[in-house]
């Protein structure tokens, strides 16, 4: 369910015409609804009424000062991978104790900056990264607080760019190598022992790959008990997917029933980091069409947006709904890609489909782009960043002012030494 619809024969968000914040922002431009993310953060959220829980959003999904800031309000945690997530997180307004920070490759200087700042727990991926906590959190004169990311080597059924809970992926550790961390860790002055963590991979469209990696979690954490090392929360990460297309992934409801069933008999605090499922949908990026081009073998409507600011379509061949703002265009449909302006072959945001038949300066939105949109955006072939809007009701606001050519030379130089 989301916020933008057709009204009196064009696209909307909530109250707002899409054309109207065309005019005024120029595009491309990322769109997003107040509505949407609100009412999505607070079904999740409510799913596991009852139980005591903390769920954190997951940054990397969407990190706008904006977005976060309204999650941080809505009363949510974060779930970071960065340095530069902890920062913007800080800046959002999220408190400290809800920060929790995953991620296979944490610097010295971004452990230092999350034991400075005091977050809830680092979740720690590798033997050598606990060391290092450890050797960062005496030098600090702090305990660290942590959990051990286990790799319960189930298959999500996923993209295999985004399932990581294999035991081919990088993530985590194998039980056995766990059991050693958590040992060693108990015996480490500077470690305080707080949690297990898990995440087995994103756009998971089925609930049992969460029940059955919980369930494998469980062994673990009985085998724990037995030997004397508590464990007081359970992050079960993120994952849970959308429908970009014609996936039908559990509701909230179902997954917290699924996430229930796998903890049962755990006497926990919970901890959830979903990104996806909750902007997803709450998203658009809205292109302009500059040219519509008859090439020999199909037909290409080129527009003002490309990989460089929707990147899912070129790395996963994720499908992306394209529909017209103006709703009269959306009956006529022609077999086009839909492709971007960089000097890529992969460079479409829709390939081989029927897609409305649109012309020069007809306004595009690419659905469901509010996740993994603008955080996966580059400056790739110098195009400046798209801006940010925010609509509420029937106002919008300008979130993030679209880059400027200053911006993409700022902190560069060309070397004195090349003017000798
Ligand atoms: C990316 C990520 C998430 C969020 O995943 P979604 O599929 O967007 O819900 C949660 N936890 C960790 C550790 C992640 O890396």
């Amino acid at each position: 369910m989301h916020h933008f619809e057709y009204r009196n024969g064009e696209l909307h968000c909530e109250e707002v015409a899409v054309k109207a914040i065309a005019k005024a922002v120029g595009t491309p431009f990322y769109l997003y609804s107040h509505a949407t993310l609100k009412r999505h953060y607070e079904a999740f959220e409510g799913a596991f009424e009852g139980l005591d829980r903390m769920v954190c959003f997951s940054a990397k999904a969407n990190s706008s000062l904006a977005v976060l800031a309204l999650f941080a309000r809505l009363g949510s945690g974060l779930d970071i991978v960065s340095g530069g997530e902890l920062y913007r997180g800080l800046k959002a307004g999220f408190a400290p104790s809800r920060i929790v920070y995953s991620g296979v490759g944490k610097t010295a200087e971004e452990i230092d900056y999350a034991l400075e700042t005091g977050i809830f727990m680092l979740n720690i991926e590798s033997p050598e990264e606990l060391e290092l906590v450890n050797q960062r959190a005496k030098q600090m004169g702090v305990r660290a607080p942590i959990a051990v990311r286990v790799n319960p080597d189930v298959d999500p059924q996923t993209h295999p760019y985004i399932s990581t809970g294999l035991k081919k992926n990088k993530f985590g550790m194998d039980r056995e190598t766990a059991i050693t961390v958590y040992k060693s860790a108990h015996a480490m002055e500077n470690i305080a022992i707080k949690g297990i963590d898990c995440h087995i991979g994103s756009q998971i469209t089925t609930a049992a790959p969460f029940r059955d990696a919980l369930l494998r979690l469980k062994g673990l954490i009985e085998e724990l008990a037995a030997q004397d090392i508590p464990i007081e929360v359970v992050d079960v990460g993120g994952g849970l997917g959308i429908t970009y297309q014609d996936e039908a992934p559990p509701e909230p409801q179902e997954y917290g029933r699924a996430i229930r069933e796998g903890l049962a008999g755990i006497d926990a605090r919970v901890v959830l980091e979903p990104g996806r499922v909750i902007v997803g949908n709450a998203g658009v990026l809205v292109t302009r069409a500059l040219y519509r081009k008859a090439g020999e073998a199909k037909d290409f409507i080129v527009v003002d947006a490309g990989m460089n600011d929707l990147l899912r379509p070129s790395l996963y061949d994720a499908f992306h709904d394209v529909r017209p703002v103006d709703e009269s265009l959306a009956a006529s449909r022609v077999m086009a890609d839909v492709v971007g302006p960089i000097c890529e072959t992969g460079d479409f945001l829709s390939r081989d489909r029927l897609v409305p038949d649109v012309r020069q300066d007809h306004l595009l939105a690419v659905m469901s782009a509010g996740a993994y949109g603008f955080t996966m955006s580059s400056n790739y072939c110098s195009r400046r960043r798209a801006a940010e809007v925010m609509v509420q009701g029937d106002r919008f606001e300008v979130v993030r002012r679209r880059q400027t050519y200053d911006d993409l030379v700022a902190g560069e130089t060309i070397p004195a030494f090349m003017e000798d």
